[in-house]
């Protein structure tokens, strides 16, 4: 056991078990999760389909409250949802009858904090993002990627101070997919976010993360947490991947996932 800093983590598990009970059965997803993420972290969770990945998130997201044990955020327990955390999913769920700008600020009215302030917050995103001309344009009429960062957007204009990703690039084009991860690592460092993506590629969670969680399951539990350094960690992702020693974590990652995907040591 290491002993923990006396520091307040940005995201704390203590020994969370999730389990969803229906009329006919109980079935654990996960079990004893102890996790502890620093503000500005960005952790990625691998592992085999099932293996309570979107559970994790969606108790992190204080969607679902733990069968046992506890998280907290900045030291405070969570009770329920908060405008602190932002969840954005594979499907981006924007509504076609609306415009892009409006798709955007539905989030604010959802959360009552529609201002004038707000909204040029929400304008400036749309900027950085390279979407402001499309404004008024519909979703339909954007690329798969480009809605995903209207999504991303939308996420971002509520100012939330951690990002939960659930597969938010596995519908896309490769190419794509590439330059959406470079846009958020830098966005999410300037805005000073913590993030937690989940994803089944394993060469993005180790191009993107600071730190990589292999899961396993049945039930659901930590695997491995495999440390990104320091060389690989800071370039942006697209760079990070031709990095000295990227092959080697990644054949780390792989290894852990072969074992975990069999139920294997
Ligand atoms: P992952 O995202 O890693 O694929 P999930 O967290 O979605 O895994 O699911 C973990 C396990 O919990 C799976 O076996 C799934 O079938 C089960 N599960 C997920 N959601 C529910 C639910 N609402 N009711 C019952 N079982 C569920
Ligand atoms: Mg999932």
């Amino acid at each position: 056991m290491t002993t923990l800093p006396p520091t307040t983590a940005k995201i704390e598990l203590r020994h969370v078990t999730h389990l969803y009970v229906t009329p006919r059965q109980a079935f654990m997803a996960v079990k004893g999760i102890d996790l502890r993420v620093e503000e500005g972290e960005f952790i990625c969770l691998v592992g085999p389909s099932g293996c309570g990945k979107t559970t994790l998130l969606s108790l992190i997201a204080g969607l679902e409250k733990p069968t046992a044990g506890k998280i907290f955020i900045d030291g405070v327990e969570i009770k329920g949802p908060s405008r602190q955390v932002g969840y954005m999913l594979q499907q981006d769920y924007l509504f076609n009858w609306r415009t892009i700008e409006e798709n955007v600020m539905l989030g604010l009215d959802i959360q009552h904090i529609r201002s004038k302030e707000t909204e040029e917050y929400a304008l400036h995103l749309l900027e950085e993002m390279e979407l402001i001309n499309f404004r008024h344009s519909y979703p339909h009429q954007l690329s798969g990627g480009m809605r995903q960062r209207v999504a991303l957007v939308r996420t971002l204009t509520c100012q939330p101070d951690i990002l939960l990703l659930d597969e938010p690039f596995s519908a896309l084009d490769y190419q794509t997919k590439l330059k959406l991860e470079d846009l958020i690592i830098e966005t999410l460092r300037r805005h000073k976010k913590t993030a937690i993506l989940v994803t089944h590629d394993l060469n993005e969670a180790v191009a993107m993360g600071d730190r990589v969680f292999v899961l396993d399951r049945n039930p659901g539990r930590i695997r491995k947490e495999v440390m990104i350094p320091p060389h690989i960690r800071e370039p942006l992702p697209f760079y990070a991947r031709n990095e000295e020693g990227f092959t080697t974590l990644f054949n780390q990652v792989w290894k852990e996932m072969e074992a975990s995907s069999h139920g294997t040591d």
